[in-house]
């Protein structure tokens, strides 16, 4: 993503040129980026027993999976619709991971059926149901208990997990005895060990604190006779948004792994949830200028985007650069603007307090909006989800239409009144 002169392009491709051939809003993403963010983490396990799971609640549009799946990724999921979502992109259920703290029994149904990897549990209730529907399918379920090793990621309320307040995992003390708990149990298979502090981290600290905590547990676990195969670490790694600086993924792994070493574990299979790190600054979200609205206090720039498409301002207060396509081209004066979309709330901003030169009928890119931006999208205010295209060199791919009015009436029934 840079410009090539004026231009702001996609790999080989002008964003104005797709924005016109598309329409706005439009999310674009570069699957070179996507690549070179899972070589990263390819390098940084090179030689090591590891499998990256791809955090698909970042990003689950198909064409997104199957670039990961074909690159040999396997999935974190979090619910039957994402396990669905990774079988129809020809993803390998055998790499499958299960995370979350509510599934159901229909879930757990569909996911051994299908014959998933892992079960991440986290809790003694999701242990009982799980080991009863595994006994009613004549199966053995694969689990990891996840653990809640109480730090600190350092990071938005909203998106820390692993503090022992948080709804997330089992509390440390209470850790072996579940496992034993687990392994007593005849519908389950006890293969590994899991925790996820928390989403964009730009700190390596938590994740060295949070491996000691784990490793105290596996420790402990296998001297009581369980054998752990697999070491999970989550995900969580952060992007650049606005000056983050977080380490590279190789570089973070290059020191996890030396601890990992260090205590004995090396020869561990480890498995990683990245999400937001292999997709948050692979895509683009291109929005024009409907109407520039001068005020007293404040200009507002009204754009076609709006927190359906980008929802991460409305509940993180996140902050996504804001850039024009084109440059230089433009005799408007700059001035300082709340950049905000149609919908009737005044949640409804995408960027505060940016200095722009623009009009009505100019195209923006709004950044780092691969990750939770399309799959948190809603239809409120009955706006249709916008296009999706995946660039790959001069190749442009539409992996997702916009979707009209009546594709999202199509399940609604009017009543006979
Ligand atoms: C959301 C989530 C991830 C991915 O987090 P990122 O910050 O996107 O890397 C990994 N594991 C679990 C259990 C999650 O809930």
């Amino acid at each position: 993503m840079a410009y090539h002169g004026a231009e702001l392009q996609v790999e080989d491709v002008r964003l104005s040129q797709l924005a016109a051939e598309h329409g706005t809003p439009l999310f674009v993403y570069s699957k070179a980026s996507m690549l070179a963010a899972l070589a990263a983490y390819q390098r940084g396990f090179a030689g090591r027993h590891a499998q990256i799971c791809y955090a698909m609640k970042a990003n689950s549009s198909l064409g997104v999976l199957q670039v990961f799946a074909a690159a040999g990724c396997g999935f974190d999921i979090v619910s039957g619709g994402e396990l669905e979502r990774v079988l129809a992109a020809g993803g390998d259920a055998a790499k499958i991971i299960f995370s979350g703290v509510g599934k159901t029994r229909g879930e757990m149904r569909l996911a051994l059926q299908a014959g998933i990897g892992c079960f991440n549990v986290e809790s003694e209730a999701e242990l009982d149901v799980l080991s009863q529907v595994a006994e009613s399918l004549a199966l053995r379920a694969p689990v990891s208990i996840r653990v809640n090793p109480n730090v600190d990621p350092k990071t938005h309320p909203y998106i820390s997990t692993g503090l022992k307040d948080n709804k997330f995992g089992v509390a440390h003390e209470d850790t072996l005895r579940i496992y034993q708990y687990a392994a007593s149990l005849r519908g389950l298979r006890v293969v590994g060990i899991d925790c996820h502090i928390g989403s964009q981290i730009t700190d390596v600290t938590p994740y060295l604190d949070a491996m000691d905590r784990v490793l105290d547990l596996v420790t402990s676990i296998e001297a009581s006779g369980i054998p752990l195969a697999h070491i999970d670490f989550g995900g969580g790694l952060g992007i650049n948004y606005n000056n983050d600086t977080p380490p590279a993924a190789d570089v973070l792994w290059a020191q996890l792994l030396r601890k990992l070493d260090e205590r004995g574990f090396g020869q561990k299979k480890l498995m990683i949830e990245p999400g937001r790190s292999l997709i948050g600054n692979a895509g683009v979200c291109v929005t024009e200028v409907i109407y520039v609205k001068p005020g007293e206090h404040k200009n507002f720039c009204i754009i076609d985007a709006a927190m359906n498409d980008l929802p991460r301002p409305a509940m993180y207060q996140a902050f996504h650069a804001i850039v024009p396509l084109r440059t230089g081209h433009s005799d408007t004066p700059e001035a300082r603007y709340d950049v905000v979309g149609p919908i009737c709330e005044s949640g409804d901003w995408i960027g505060r307090d940016r200095m722009l030169a623009v009009k009505a009928g100019d195209q923006l890119a709004v950044l780092s909006a691969g990750a939770y931006c399309m799959s948190m999208s809603s239809n409120y205010n009955t706006r249709g989800r916008a296009v999706e295209l995946l660039v790959d060199g001069a190749k442009v791919h539409v992996i997702r239409e916009r979707e009209s009015a009546a594709d999202q009436m199509r399940l609604e029934r009017l009543v006979a009144l």
